[in-house]
């Protein structure tokens, strides 16, 4: 693992993978629509699910299994040209062996979830020991790292991924690409291992709104305690793991961002932002419309057109109980005070 501070795409003159880092509802979505909106970022949607995306057929779940412009991946102008030439470098034929070529450590688990350790065990089982691995390989401890190097499947899942993004740039005519797969270990995957400057946005929402988003869902009253217990244990976890791997790369090439300051003042935000990514003379992001034609993955909202109104979600706070802002609070109150929440 290099400690080093990734050469700046100005320097090298090579397409920038931009990686949006945080939870799920978190407002990544969002992030992701904003920077699009730059002429020179293209938005690549969750790259980490190309495989799956690739292995979905038809009628199991109709949004998920299609490109932004609404064409499966082979069927849409921009991918079926890109997966010809992921075929053409590397003798893998997706359409035929979606997971013979690697861009993460996502398989078929991530389609059966909760039923993959039945469903589908052996993959299931390798996914595990991967995230086990890798947590070690990432670890602030460096005992922990110093053992784990000499396995590091990894390296080629971020070459092949970085090739994709290329590609995409390519096509797209893009200086950068946005991959919004957040997950923190593909984070640290390609920060060190991709032969692209990696520049990592850090998105946090409050506890409150990011539980609320989970817990509304809820058919029961004992559904309701359990998912805003779970949700506010996984706000900690997710979001502490991803401080902690930040602490050993250079805070050049990361920002942490809030969802709500993002709503509050979009065009502010995204100026620091695209300072940070090293763009001159950002756009005017509230009159420029959003074209996101081939995201692979991710959100459902990216099929759904233009966002003209931007407004935070604060939901949670008509809905949560006072009891139940109290036990997040008890629960979360002095991590997110670090992220500069007070609950
Ligand atoms: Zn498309």
């Amino acid at each position: 693992m290099e400690e080093t501070t990734k050469m700046s795409s100005s320097s090298t003159n090579k397409v920038t993978c931009i990686y949006i880092a945080g939870r799920g509802h978190s407002g990544s979505t969002l992030l992701t629509l904003l920077l699009g909106r730059h002429p020179e970022i293209a938005a690549v949607g969750e790259l980490a699910n190309l495989s799956l995306q690739c292995h979905r057929k038809e009628g199991l779940t109709k949004w998920a299994a299609r490109c932004g412009c609404g064409e499966r991946p082979f069927n849409c102008s921009v991918w079926k040209d890109i997966l010809n030439q992921v075929h053409e470098f590397s003798g893998i034929d997706m359409q035929k062996d979606p997971f013979a070529w690697h861009v993460s450590d996502v398989g078929l688990e991530e389609e059966y979830r909760s039923s993959a350790p039945r469903k589908t065990p052996l993959i299931w089982a390798r996914n595990k020991f991967w995230r086990l691995w890798r947590y070690a390989q990432y670890s602030p401890s460096s005992v922990m790292r110093s053992f784990t190097q000499w396995y590091r499947p990894q390296i080629s899942w971020a070459r092949n991924r970085s090739f994709i993004i290329e590609k995409f740039a390519e096509k797209q005519k893009a200086r950068a690409v946005v991959d919004a797969s957040k997950d923190a270990l593909g984070m640290c995957d390609m920060y060190y291992y991709s032969p692209l400057p990696v520049k990592i946005l850090f998105i946090t929402r409050d506890c409150r709104g990011s539980v609320w988003s989970m817990a509304k869902h809820a058919k029961s009253e004992q559904e309701r305690v359990a998912k805003i217990l779970e949700g506010t244990h996984e706000w900690m976890v997710v979001n502490r793991r991803i401080v902690d791997y930040l602490k050993l790369i250079p805070s050049s090439d990361w920002l942490h961002l809030k969802y709500e300051d993002l709503c509050h003042n979009p065009p502010q935000v995204m100026k620091n932002v695209f300072t940070f990514l090293g763009f001159k003379n950002p756009p005017d992001i509230l009159a420029t419309t959003d074209i996101q034609e081939h995201t692979i993955a991710g959100n459902k909202i990216r099929l759904s057109g233009n966002i003209t109104h931007i407004r935070e979600d604060t939901a949670w706070s008509e809905n949560l109980t006072q009891d139940e802002l109290q036990n997040i609070t008890r629960l979360a109150g002095d991590f997110a005070a670090t992220l500069g929440y007070q609950l």
